[in-house]
């Protein structure tokens, strides 16, 4: 499998987690180590990381420091958290991001108390990961683009293409076409079916489609696989794989 972008351009997986999962994920636990491991002998020379559902920010802010790779933290909001915008604050730069899952939290993006979060990012110029999953009365991508509209600031990427099943990512796909959204973008992780990307791709084009792995709760050789069976022109492949979630971290 030929794991880089071409001419040894590294890749980038916009989509990862570090630290340990609560039960509802098998406790499942993967530390930076093992991390830095797994995505540097794939090819990959950095990645988005998130805490986990316990949402331990603390300790992947912690463990990037001394990494090899490089990461970039966006740090796992709770919407209900009253003392969240502080933490914020104190993070300040190290924070490149925020992230979202609205099934989790059982907090709806376009919840009231996800408003102070959406703005700060809008003052601070940061992209919001937001969680689009099969529970559509919490975390359905019609709240996620209800979002985007609110707040045409952000830049929004829509984890598992806006819901990881053929119907929701078609639905995200024709929404985010005809509504003309430029700042939504859609991550590929949970994705099984290599034809639907090649369709989004189609649709929207790779600008707007980011490789993710969702390590560990994915592999990103799975998700190469994917890539690899989509038989993408090499400038497909170099957005998919790394120029687009950098256009998204930069702004
Ligand atoms: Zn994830």
């Amino acid at each position: 499998m030929d794991i880089s972008v071409g001419n040894g351009v590294r890749m980038i997986d916009g989509h990862i987690h570090i630290g340990r999962w609560s039960e509802r994920f098998f406790g499942l636990e993967v530390g930076l180590d093992r991390t830095d491991e797994v995505l540097g002998s794939c090819g990959f020379e950095g990645a988005v990381v998130t805490a986990t559902d316990l949402r331990d920010n603390e300790l992947v802010l912690r463990e990037i420091e001394r990494a090899r790779l490089r990461y970039w933290f966006f740090a796992w909001v709770n919407p209900a958290d009253k003392g969240g915008l502080q933490r914020l604050e104190e993070w300040g730069s190290r924070v490149s991001g925020l992230k979202f899952h609205p099934s989790c939290d059982e907090i709806r993006i376009t919840d009231q108390r996800c408003e102070p979060f959406l703005e700060y990012a809008e003052e601070r110029n940061l992209p919001v990961l937001v969680h689009c999953g099969r529970w559509q009365e919490m975390a359905s991508y019609r709240y996620a683009l209800e979002a985007a509209r609110k707040h045409p600031g952000v830049r929004f990427v829509f984890a598992h293409m806006g819901g990881d099943q053929p119907d929701l990512v078609k639905a995200t796909c024709q929404a985010l076409s005809s509504g003309n959204l430029r700042n939504v973008w859609l991550g590929m992780e949970g994705i099984r079916e290599y034809w639907l990307i090649r369709r989004v791709i189609d649709d929207l084009g790779a600008e707007r489609v980011i490789f993710g792995s969702d390590y560990p709760i994915g592999h990103p050789k799975m998700y190469l696989g994917v890539i690899d069976a989509l038989d993408l022109a090499e400038n497909e492949r170099r957005w998919i794989c790394r120029e687009t979630v950098l256009s998204v971290i930069s702004g």
